[in-house]
């Protein structure tokens, strides 16, 4: 489906190494910095450490609960010290100074806007690790992070950014599980430690996301609407649109203005069935053309330390949601294909055709080079469909994880081309004899069908171009590090020197 994982990218994978090198920087600076309290497996301990939570709101119930249910002993620090009945079972209740007073952690349940009322309880606060669980109302709704604002407020407290990106509805109902991730950030080592080993307690998964300054970014998370999907939904949004019009012209109202044929009922199903696959193969070639741009990029250039230009890393990094996407047009031009025999058009042109040919009492010979062309077409769909969703499953989380490296990249790359190969003869051999058919073009427009072969052809016959050894030798030397111009080797160490920092 998607080259996600291509040497093409290298810039992504060249991110991911500097990731990882970063990773282990910080797992190194940890075990270093740290007491065997704070080794990484969890604090299995059976006494843990008091936990005080200051809101007695929603989001902190639902915390003090599950912490609870994790055996952690929690206090509230609330504006009322009265317990109510939605206060969780075994929690205490105190006023700020007093419960602060009881944990060496203070996790801030309370939207930022309140935070004010944490200058007064200073004195008590130093030295207390902060938990900033805040999210905002939009993205970069403030100058700084919530977390640094914390910070600001109360200088003398550790603060550690975590448990933003959970709900309070995923920890009451139960529906968090061990892959749930919660980011964690924070200046002070073994406060970010120790927050990391309660995240694990409560049976969620930690992901260390460096200082205090991720704050901003990891508050933005929850505001995200499905970043990657943004671009090949409205992608798919506009083609669906201009082809559904399209079709609409060439197939409805040519035949109602020309032959006074009311063919409306189209808009049912064949529309939506031409638009489909021409969406399922455009789609598919777009998951591979940004592949094939960046190949000719480095080529040009000769490096493969510079920069794509930003639109061309957006679009690397959705291939996959596009790949999706195109997976799901095709499933369902899959169904609309099924149920073809059982449409009463259908039924209707088969049997007026059987009544002429016995009023004619003619029969219409077996057209041998039709027939073959048939099977071919449909032989070649389904061997292009098969290929689609072998493609789909081996993009899963759970399935690429079990593939090694060398694996996927068969798969989503060799198979995938192989896929787009099966899927434009499916649409070519479709097409047959009918491409230099004057009745094919509609007021001078050409079947829909043909225009979806455009970006597919180029894909292949660009690829094909680049398997040449004139050509596929230095892009390989390229990709394995190779300038040639040195003058990109000092920006290189560069990125490579502030990428490690
Ligand atoms: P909430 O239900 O409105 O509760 C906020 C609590 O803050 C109140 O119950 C109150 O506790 C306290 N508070 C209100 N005004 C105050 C003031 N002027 N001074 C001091 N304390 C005040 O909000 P929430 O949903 O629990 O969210 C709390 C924080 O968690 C927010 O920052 C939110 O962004 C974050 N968060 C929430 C969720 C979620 O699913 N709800 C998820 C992730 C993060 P007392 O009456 O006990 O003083």
């Amino acid at each position: 489906m998607s080259e996600v994982f291509s040497m093409v990218n290298v810039r992504e994978d060249f991110q991911k190494h500097t990731r990882k090198m970063q990773a282990r920087l910080n797992y190194y600076k940890m075990n270093k910095n740290s007491s065997n309290t704070m080794a990484l497996a969890p604090n299995t301990s059976s006494k843990r450490e008091t936990v005080c939570i200051f809101g007695t709101g929603d989001f902190g119930r639902a915390l003090g609960h599950k912490m609870i249910q994790s055996g952690y002993p929690v206090v509230f620090g609330s504006r009322s010290t009265q317990t109510s009945s939605l206060i969780p079972k075994g929690a205490e209740v105190f006023s700020h100074a007093e419960a602060a007073q009881k944990a060496a952690i203070i996790i801030i349940a309370i939207q930022r806007q309140h935070y004010n009322f944490l200058i007064p309880l200073a004195e008590i606060l130093r030295g207390k690790v902060l938990v900033d669980v805040s999210n905002n109302l939009k993205i970069n709704q403030y100058p700084e992070s919530n977390a640094e604002y914390l910070a600001q407020l109360v200088p003398g407290a550790k603060v550690v950014k975590a448990f933003n990106t959970v709900s309070a509805w995923a920890l009451q109902s139960g529906t968090l599980d061990a892959s749930r991730q919660v980011f964690v950030c924070g200046d002070d080592m073994e406060a970010k430690q120790m927050v990391m080993d309660i995240v694990r307690a409560l049976g969620l998964t930690p992901v260390d996301q460096g200082s205090l300054l991720a704050a901003q970014e990891i508050e933005n998370y929850p505001l995200q609407l499905f970043p990657m999907w943004k671009f090949p939904i409205l992608l798919s949004l506009g083609l669906t649109a201009f082809f559904f019009f399209y079709c609409l012209a060439r197939d409805v109202i040519y035949p109602y203005v020309y032959e006074n044929k009311d063919f409306s009922f189209f808009i049912a199903i064949s529309i939506p069935n031409r638009i489909c696959p021409i969406l399922a193969l455009i789609l598919l070639a777009l998951v591979y053309l940004p592949g094939v741009l960046a190949a000719i990029i480095q080529l040009y250039r000769g490096t493969k330390y510079r920069r794509f230009p930003d639109w061309l890393d957006k679009w690397l990094l959705c291939r996959k949601q596009l790949g999706l996407v195109a997976l799901a047009f095709a499933s369902l031009h899959v169904l609309y294909t099924l149920v073809i025999p059982i449409r009463f058009f259908v039924r209707w042109r088969i049997s007026s055709r059987i009544v002429s040919q016995a009023l004619n009492n003619k029969t219409e010979p077996l057209n041998t080079t039709n027939a073959w062309l048939s099977d071919s077409y449909v032989a070649l769909g389904i061997l292009g469909f098969f290929l689609f969703v072998l493609l789909g499953i081996t993009s899963l989380p759970s399935v690429s994880n079990n593939v090694n490296w060398r694996e996927f990249r068969f798969v989503q790359s060799k198979l995938g081309y192989l896929t787009l190969i099966l899927c434009t003869a499916h649409t070519l051999v479709y097409g047959g004899n009918r491409f230099l058919s004057p009745s094919s073009y509609r007021w001078y427009l050409p079947n829909a069908y043909m225009l979806s072969l455009i970006v597919p052809c180029i894909v292949l016959v660009v690829k094909f171009v680049l398997i040449f050894p004139c050509l596929d030798k230095p892009l390989t030397r390229i990709r394995q590090g190779w300038e040639r111009n040195p003058q990109y080797s000092e920006q290189s160490n560069y990125i490579i020197n502030k990428s490690a920092v």
